[in-house]
């Protein structure tokens, strides 16, 4: 499955999609089932927006409860159950704890009363994801040593998910395309063909070839998360009909603490809920949830951002400490969050918007991971009206993602992730990776891993010259250009732009 974006050039589509984020995909393999003919363009690699740069959970989000958002957590907690039967290779159980200490802002018995509202809003429940269970102190210790003992009152045991956020965003693009659609990473839309205020094309620029280029369709959706007011200031009406409050949220790698439980515990100095969570052999930590009024595409960790992260581990466990220098690396996302009255960020809802202009564009913002599935059904059921049509059947609850992955052959690149040349040949070939940092980021887990450093960089670097016919010259400067995303990411963290 090679990267084809002429095939977008030469024909008028049903439904053209800006962004290949996991909403823009799940628009497209939605859309490509139900017959629909569909392109997908992506200014950089798919899921290389917020989709790669999530906390990585599918779940209902028990702290919506205490926003009232039932209708949401009810959603969160049935896409759970469809996206662990649709991909199991990529959507796993996951046991979380939530201690309780002393003098922490949300009591045991708060945390038992929202957990149990929680089960009560998945009726169609998954043996994977079983109820709440609540253990004492002295349990809570033996199921997670590095959880002190001192003022812990107990824990909630509580199942949701976690999912590969990266690779499950691509297979969903994989999936479309093998479905139909027409999809290419790396084409930017630079412009709109319109009359009056009906659009007839999007302007698009080839960002590997240079060639500028027409994707012309009947309906077109905007997708792009926190770029969407960046690119609705392309239409004639020069803004988006969205308006946006980006938050940050920063996540640190670090060396694994927990075993094999996740732990979502409370802040005593915020009341915010922090996660750790196992991930391979590292520990993820995070996040943080701060206002952003930056570029989406320069988002990364800063100082204040790894203090705060730090000093939260800290706190709820004394002896697993760390400073800067323990940072394996660290990854940042923007949250598109619809503009409201809440001034903090964790307080505005999570619940997406789809808005129509100018007959035939929509505007989809907000919302989650977890619900992509549901919110395009729903764009895909208003997009067959607008070119009035009755919407056809949705089939992609019921239409699984299988896994793919090759058989492995060659020399093991590296155990934790477990990557194989085999794998790294598969992402040129099928999965349309053009670049090192796809690679490393997003066809495989290196860069959130120990092994996201120069060694397996540069010994990729040379397995991809090889297979895309790179020259020397164009190799060093890939390798340049991923050790740059990857000592940024690492250390050396700058104060916070003001
Ligand atoms: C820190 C953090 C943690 C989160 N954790 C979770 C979680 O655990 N579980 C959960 O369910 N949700 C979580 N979320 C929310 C979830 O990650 C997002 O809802 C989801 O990834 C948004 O997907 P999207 O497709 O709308 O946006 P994006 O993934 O940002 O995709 C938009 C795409 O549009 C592209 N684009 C922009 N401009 C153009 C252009 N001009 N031309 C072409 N393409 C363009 C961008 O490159 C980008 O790839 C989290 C979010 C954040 C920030």
């Amino acid at each position: 499955m090679k990267r084809q974006p002429a095939e977008l050039a030469n024909k008028t589509f049903d439904l053209a999609i800006i962004g290949g984020g996991i909403l823009g995909a799940g628009i497209a393999r939605d859309a490509a089932l139900r017959g629909l003919s569909v392109a997908l363009v992506e200014k950089g690699d798919f899921a290389s927006g917020t989709s790669s740069r999530s906390t990585k959970l599918v779940h209902g989000g028990l702290r919506y409860l205490e926003q009232l958002s039932f209708g949401l957590v009810a959603e969160s907690c049935r896409e759970r159950t469809i996206l662990l039967d649709m991909a199991p290779h990529l959507v796993t159980p996951l046991s979380l704890l939530l201690p309780a200490y002393e003098g922490d802002p949300r009591s045991l018995a708060m945390l038992r009363l929202g957990t149990t509202l929680y089960d009560w809003l998945t009726p169609r429940r998954h043996d994977a994801t079983p109820r709440h269970r609540t253990l004492s102190a002295d349990e809570t210790v033996v199921a997670e040593p590095a959880l002190p003992r001192e003022q812990l009152r107990g824990a909630v045991l509580l199942y949701d998910c976690q999912m590969d956020d990266a690779r499950l965003c691509l297979e969903t693009v994989l999936d479309a395309r093998r479905h139909g659609a027409a999809c290419a990473n790396y084409c930017q839309v630079t412009g709109f063909r319109q009359k009056w205020d009906h659009l007839e094309a999007l302007q698009v620029v080839d960002q590997i070839g240079g060639q500028p280029f027409d994707v012309r369709a009947k309906c077109f959706v905007n997708a792009t998360g926190p770029w969407i007011e960046q690119v609705g200031r392309l239409s004639s009406s020069k803004s988006a009909p969205v308006s946006l409050s980006p938050s940050k949220g920063v996540h640190l790698v670090i060396s694994r603490i927990n075993r094999e439980h996740g732990i979502y515990f409370q802040s005593k100095r915020d009341r915010r809920m922090i996660f750790l969570l196992p991930w391979g052999d590292v520990s993820l930590l995070g996040t943080t949830d701060t206002p952003y009024t930056h570029s989406a595409d320069a988002a990364r960790a800063d100082a204040d951002d790894v203090d705060y992260l730090i000093g939260q581990l800290r706190e709820l466990a004394p002896a697993h400490a760390i400073d800067e220098g323990d940072i394996i690396t660290s990854f940042a996302g923007i949250r598109a969050l619809i503009r409201s009255d809440h001034h903090r960020p964790s307080r505005r809802s999570r619940e997406e918007r789809m808005v129509a202009s100018g007959g035939n564009l929509l505007t989809v913002a907000g919302g989650k991971y977890t619900t992509f599935r549901a919110i395009s059904d729903k764009v895909v059921r208003r997009v067959s009206r607008m070119l009035g049509q009755r919407p056809a059947k949705c089939l992609t609850a019921t239409t699984p993602l299988d896994d793919r992955r090759p058989a492995m052959r060659g020399e093991l690149i590296s155990d934790s992730p477990e990557v194989f040349e085999s794998d790294v040949a598969f992402a040129c070939t099928d999965e349309m990776a053009v670049t090192l940092e796809d690679v490393m980021r997003r066809r495989t887990r290196l860069a959130l891993s120990r092994h996201g450093g120069a060694e397996v960089a540069t010994r990729i670097s040379h397995f991809m010259a090889k297979q895309l016919g790179w020259n020397e010259t164009t190799r060093v400067e890939q390798l340049a250009r991923y050790l740059l995303y990857w000592r940024r990411s690492s250390g050396g963290f700058q104060p916070p732009r003001k």
